[in-house]
């Protein structure tokens, strides 16, 4: 699809620009139609609740209901049907009552239709200028709701689209910079003799932008394969096992650190083990990268909170400065040199991806010179 077809606004099918009409008694029905026709607004009449939700899975923009026409069996079935609309629906109801001052039986109907949410009570009888006002407010409020859904329909495909070209570029990518790789390693292996010292320099720079290239772009695969994570939660695995996974995948890293790492008892969680050993070995390989002079220590804990457990991965490292706590978790965004501290800078965006695809967060408390505790949670 091209930009253009993107920017284009959809127009709503007709059958969502209708009003419809649940009124007991015919000729209301009618006469409310006719006021509507005279503003040239759609009108569909039904003859009952179990119609009206027949006509609102085709599509309305609002309905005006006599309060009468709604029994509790037919307030439930609209309510059922409207709590299968996606979240940036909010059908407009406008409901006819009873003229008359309010008393406790015509109170406990209006509770009753609460469950309709987006509801204006008209009381009867009604002038038809004010019928028609509130109709064209339902309509207005309702092509406002129709262009935040087209906007999020528009926001996804681009997405969807953009995940898509980041996945190919990188796939594609690995194969170019491997032969970069491997012919550098084979020049030098057979020319190395006839290089000065600059040629071998040059090469052996050559040699290192191509694996550090081969390093971002396998990063930047595991970022996008990060999005493909379905809504289902899977059955609970142990948080240990993913935990394990990661240090065996950081031995060589810990035994050059020397650093201390210990845990506390792991629950089982609704993550599958593949992502939480990555937010594991994110943290705790830059726990290990970012240390000071001193013995490292680092320590993962986890607590249960409502409905969820709270991990955290504390070390006692070179800490972070407060304004750059929350930007950190941005693609590329690193505070150091390559020189210093290698890296992409691609570590915590994984991280904070996979959290919030599991509905969970990430963040960071630290100082500057004493250390950082990472937190993030999981559904429990
Ligand atoms: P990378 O480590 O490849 O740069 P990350 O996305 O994993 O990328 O981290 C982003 C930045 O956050 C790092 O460059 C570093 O400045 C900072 N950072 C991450 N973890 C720590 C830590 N445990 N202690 C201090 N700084 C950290």
């Amino acid at each position: 699809m091209n930009n253009q077809a993107l920017l284009e606004p959809a127009t709503p099918p007709a059958t969502e620009e209708r009003i419809l009409i649940l009124a007991p008694r015919g000729r209301d029905a009618s006469l409310i139609a006719g006021t509507l026709a005279e503003d040239r607004i759609a009108a569909a009449i039904c003859p009952d609740a179990a119609a009206l939700v027949g006509h609102l899975e085709e599509g309305a923009a609002g309905a005006i209901v006599a309060e009468e026409a709604l029994t509790q069996q037919g307030v439930n079935d609209i309510a059922h049907f409207l709590a299968s609309q996606p979240p940036w629906s909010d059908l407009p109801f406008v409901v006819l009552t009873s003229s008359g001052r309010a008393n406790p039986a015509t109170e406990k109907k209006a509770q009753e239709l609460a469950v309709l949410g987006n509801i204006t009570f008209l009381e009867r009888p009604a002038r038809p200028d004010t019928v028609r006002t509130s109709m064209r407010a339902a309509l207005r409020a309702r092509l406002r709701q129709y262009e935040m859904r087209r906007r999020q329909e528009t926001l996804t495909r681009v997405n969807a689209d953009l995940e898509q070209f980041a996945w190919s570029a990188s796939h594609d990518l690995q194969e170019p910079i491997r032969n970069v790789a491997i012919y550098s390693d084979m020049l030098s292996m057979r020319y190395g003799g006839v290089l000065d010292d600059s040629g071998i320099e040059f090469l052996s720079n050559v040699k290192a932008a191509a694996l550090r290239m081969q390093t971002l772009v396998s990063d930047l695969l595991s970022y996008t394969q990060a999005a493909s994570i379905t809504e289902e939660a899977p059955e609970p695995g142990e948080a240990e096992a993913a935990l394990l996974a990661a240090l065996a995948n950081l031995t060589a890293a810990i035994n050059r650190s020397g650093a201390s790492i210990t845990y506390d008892p792991l629950p089982a969680v609704r993550v599958r083990e593949v992502h939480l050993q990555q937010i594991f070995q994110n943290l705790i390989g830059n726990a290990i990268k970012y240390r000071r002079d001193e013995a490292l220590r680092i320590h993962v804990s986890v607590e249960q909170k409502d409905g969820y457990w709270l991990f955290s991965v504390k070390d006692n490292g070179i800490g972070i400065a407060q304004e750059y706590q929350e930007q950190i978790f941005g693609l590329f965004k690193r505070l150091h040199t390559h020189r210093k501290f290698p890296g992409t800078g691609i570590g915590l965006a994984i991280c904070q991806r996979i959290a919030e695809r599991y509905r969970g967060r990430i963040w960071v408390e630290s100082e500057l010179g004493k250390g950082s505790v990472f937190f993030f949670t999981v559904p429990a």
